[in-house]
């Protein structure tokens, strides 16, 4: 599976329906020091390397107030994935779970997602430590950690909805 795109024992593979036009568009590119899939970390950390997140030019005002905000998430497209195994053999070695109990980025719509410790913003580029992802990989979106994000929004009845009876 993820590696290398191959299959590996007891791993199964479907043929995905074909696709539905979302409207996703990819708003820039992140630039990591990764060519190769065996290089580049599973999981990013808070002490890797500095990647810049480049955004293209319709979307930088939509970086203004970021710099607020220690740390972001980061949505990409894993752009380099087969998108048709259900079950994955992480360890490669016959036993398999089901794709959706892993973050391997090999899924019917492989995005990933990683909490990334902000350096600084400018001129369209998010300076940041934390990424996984291969050099290149198209961006989908850039939001505060929901952990340190605040609802600008005043508060609404189902703010506090429980759902309990
Ligand atoms: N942190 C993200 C998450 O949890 O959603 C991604 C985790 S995924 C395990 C990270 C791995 O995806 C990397 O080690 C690399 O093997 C692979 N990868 C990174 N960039 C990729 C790309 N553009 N296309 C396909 N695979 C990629």
């Amino acid at each position: 599976m993820v590696r290398l795109n191959e299959i590996r024992a007891g791993e199964v593979a479907v043929e995905p329906p074909p696709a539905t036009d979302a409207g996703l568009v990819f708003i820039g590119r992140i630039r990591t020091p990764w060519t190769d899939r065996l290089g580049c970390p599973r999981q990013g950390r808070a002490d890797g390397p500095a990647c810049r997140i480049e955004v293209f030019p319709p979307w930088r005002d939509a970086l203004d107030g970021v710099a607020l905000y220690a740390r972001l998430e980061v949505l990409y497209w894993l752009d380099r994935s087969r998108r048709d195994l259900v079950r994955q053999s992480p360890a490669d070695d016959g036993t398999t779970r089901g794709t959706f109990s892993l973050r391997s980025p090999v899924r019917p719509n492989p995005i990933g997602t990683s909490i990334v410790t902000l350096i600084g913003v400018g001129d369209g580029v998010v300076h940041v430590r934390g990424l996984d992802c291969l050099d290149g990989t198209p961006l989908l979106d850039i939001k505060p950690d929901r952990a340190l994000f605040t609802p600008l929004a005043p508060p609404q009845a189902g703010d506090a909805d429980t759902g309990g009876a």
